[in-house]
């Protein structure tokens, strides 16, 4: 028999759409992926070098469960210098990933039944993740007319006895927005433990992005390399931790994983102390790529109501097509051959909206858009 927590857990839809596309490229089919929130540029060539370094240096052993003393002092550095806050490298327990480090955080704060208030849209994970360790995900929706900015009076509503941490995301997945500070300072008042997500720190377009340790020392951020430093799948995250939990968190490390990725770990080292020139030229192209995806998608009817500053990611009204997100993003596939994800893998709210992805290169956008223009086409 499975587990009721495993027959209850909803699927990744972008990975589902992502395996259909892959299906189809198989088959010889051309695909224009617009779906998949993962960098296609190649990871820095210094990181590259620390890594190989690392294995010639035989570092391919377990490592200290909460990650090497140099990565965790690493990161201690890189917040003093892009935040000017002040913690201890002992706070840093690195993981493998950001999504690791969301669970660990997340076991070690929860309790059967208590709450965790999140936005809705927000990243699909979350709410998944918070409901097979048995606690409650409580989401507020969120209102493209306040710039899907998640407003504090609306958390404050929702907080209630069982309320254990607020989640916040920004740059946000999926709508790009950027949280400014004195939201982030109301939220980080309002009591409970701020659980914050900086992976799409650095891919910042306009404005600036607050680390939420600016605010309140009552938190956890979350961060991992596979977004800024184009390094998915060398799976390397950490945690910064309230002193009281990284004991905790460090046993159920150790239980869990043993310990992060030694190779990986040097690598990061590199990712954080050493320069490097790819990185603005990424973000240059980003920032290009966005204004491409969001001019055409406004010409081809769709709604944008709120641009993205950040990360690299569109929510795109598709209501003019279809109220069903999912069977719109398949459609969509199939006779399109472009590879979106459906608003509805983001919360309720999203439902009717799209996300594309900009990791892609101007042409395969604009690819992707003049198929999307022949099927609208077709549709009307
Ligand atoms: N948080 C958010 C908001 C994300 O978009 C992602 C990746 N899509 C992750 C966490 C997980 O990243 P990783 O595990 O690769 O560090």
């Amino acid at each position: 028999m499975i587990s009721e927590r495993s027959e209850n857990i909803p699927p990744f839809l972008v990975m589902e759409v992502l395996e259909k596309a892959q299906q189809m490229e198989k088959k010889g089919i051309d695909i224009i992926h617009l779906e998949i929130g993962e960098p296609d540029f190649d990871t820095p060539e210094k990181i590259k070098i620390a890594a190989i370094n690392a294995i010639h240096n035989d570092a391919t052993h377990y490592t200290h469960s909460l990650g090497i003393w140099e990565l965790r002092e690493a990161v201690a550095q890189y917040y003093k210098s892009h935040y000017n806050v002040d913690f201890s490298p002992e706070q840093v327990i690195v993981t493998l990933g950001t999504s690791p480090a969301l669970l660990l955080t997340l076991c070690t704060l929860l309790n059967a039944g208590d709450q965790v208030v999140l936005s809705d849209p927000g990243y699909a994970c979350y709410p998944n993740f918070i409901q097979y360790i048995d606690a409650v995900p409580v989401t507020v929706p969120l209102n493209a007319n306040n710039g899907f900015i998640f407003q504090p009076d609306d958390i404050k509503n929702k907080l209630s006895s069982k309320t254990r941490a607020v989640l916040i995301n920004s740059p946000s997945n999926p709508t790009g927005t950027i949280l400014p500070p004195e939201i982030l300072s109301k939220i980080a008042g309002l009591g409970p433990y701020i659980i914050s997500d900086e992976i799409y720190h650095g891919l910042v377009y306009e404005g600036k992005a607050h680390s939420i340790l600016e605010f309140t020392d009552k938190a956890f951020v979350l961060n991992g390399f596979s977004k800024l430093f184009a390094m998915t799948g060398w799976r390397l995250g950490y945690i910064i931790a309230p002193r009281e939990f990284v004991r905790p968190i460090q046993k159920a490390q150790q239980n869990f994983y043993i310990c992060p990725n030694s190779i990986s770990q040097w690598a990061g080292v590199s990712a954080l102390t050493e320069d490097h020139p790819e990185l603005s030229i990424m973000l240059e192209t980003y920032n290009k790529r966005r204004k491409v995806i969001v001019e055409g998608l406004k010409k081809l009817g769709f709604g944008i109501y709120v641009e993205p500053t950040g990360a690299f990611y569109v929510l795109a009204d598709a209501r003019f097509l279809s109220q069903d997100s999912y069977k719109l993003a398949f459609d969509i596939l199939e006779k399109a051959h472009v590879a979106v994800t459906p608003g509805i893998d983001f919360g309720q709210s999203s439902e009717g909206f799209l996300r594309f992805s900009y990791a892609n290169s101007v042409e395969n956008i604009q690819e992707g858009l003049a198929r999307l223009q022949k099927y609208i086409q077709k549709m009307h």
